[in-house]
């Protein structure tokens, strides 16, 4: 990370808009551009390299059409976007760079490896039934994650299922647990920056994969990271794992 980098940040007044204005310094860049909602981000979207996103889902697709109307690479910090959001959002952006990931932290990026990984190996080691978990401060507004949706996709892809084997929750008579069933459950409450366990268990013995963020600049630092990787990048959606080198 040698040469400065200058970003326009998009939902700058926020808990991680914050965040990458205090890292920035650290990791050679200068936030060229702080907007939020209300301000025009097209009038300073010139002066700055990259433009990195974490306001809200409903913002990212102006976001992406501003950076390809300027050719201006994009990190997608933003989750909980709807199909309908996430499908206008890639076709906006399919001539330039982009990073786009549920979690910028390192350690994610590796559980998500991990968790293929285990979900591979166990798929051909009899009866494993696999269970996610994830909690997150009361403020947070959708759920699952972003970090856990990736983490179901992964598990999705490696058991072959399609995503009405997903179980959010369970109440009631619910009858057995069938094996083809993921179930995912989403707390809330104070001020818990980011955990995610994915659990697999057999009869006698339990697998547990667990993150703990401590802080957001985990998010940040990595989305600062990813702002320099993909500058002068060719066009195309990357992930976290493309940044580290770990695909
Ligand atoms: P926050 O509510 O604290 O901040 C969001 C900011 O965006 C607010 O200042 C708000 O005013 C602003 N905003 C809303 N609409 C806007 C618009 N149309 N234009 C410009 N700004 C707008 O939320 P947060 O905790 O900072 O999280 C922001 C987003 O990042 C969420 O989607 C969250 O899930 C996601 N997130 C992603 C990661 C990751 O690693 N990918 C990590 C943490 C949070």
């Amino acid at each position: 990370m040698s040469q400065t980098i200058r970003i326009l940040l998009n939902g700058a007044k926020g808990r991680m808009g914050q965040a990458i204005i205090h890292v920035a310094p650290e990791e050679s860049a200068v936030i060229a551009g702080a907007v939020d909602q209300g301000d025009n981000a097209a009038k300073l979207i010139n002066d700055a390299d990259v433009v990195i996103d974490f306001s809200s889902h409903q913002a990212t697709l102006a976001v992406a059409q501003l950076c390809a109307k300027n050719k201006k690479p994009l990190v997608i910090g933003t989750t909980g976007h709807t199909a309908e959001e996430k499908s206008a959002i890639t076709n906006a952006i399919k001539d330039v760079p982009v990073v786009w990931a549920g979690n910028y932290s390192v350690g994610v990026t590796l559980l998500n490896a991990l968790v293929r990984q285990a979900a591979r190996a166990l798929s051909q080691a009899g009866r494993w039934d696999i269970e996610v978990t994830e909690m997150h401060h009361r403020h947070k507004k959708d759920a699952p994650s972003g970090t856990a949706d990736t983490l179901l996709k992964i598990l999705l892809e490696e058991r072959k299922l399609a995503a009405d084997a997903l179980k959010h929750g369970r109440s009631g008579l619910t009858g057995e647990r069938p094996l083809n069933e993921i179930g995912v459950h989403a707390l809330r409450g104070g001020d818990v920056v980011g955990d995610h366990t994915v659990l697999f268990a057999a009869e006698g013995e339990r697998l547990e994969l667990t993150h703990k963020a401590a802080n957001r600049e985990i998010f940040a630092r990595g989305a600062v990271r990813a702002a320099h990787w993909v500058k002068g990048k060719s066009a195309g959606i990357y992930g976290m794992d493309d940044v580290l080198g770990l695909r």
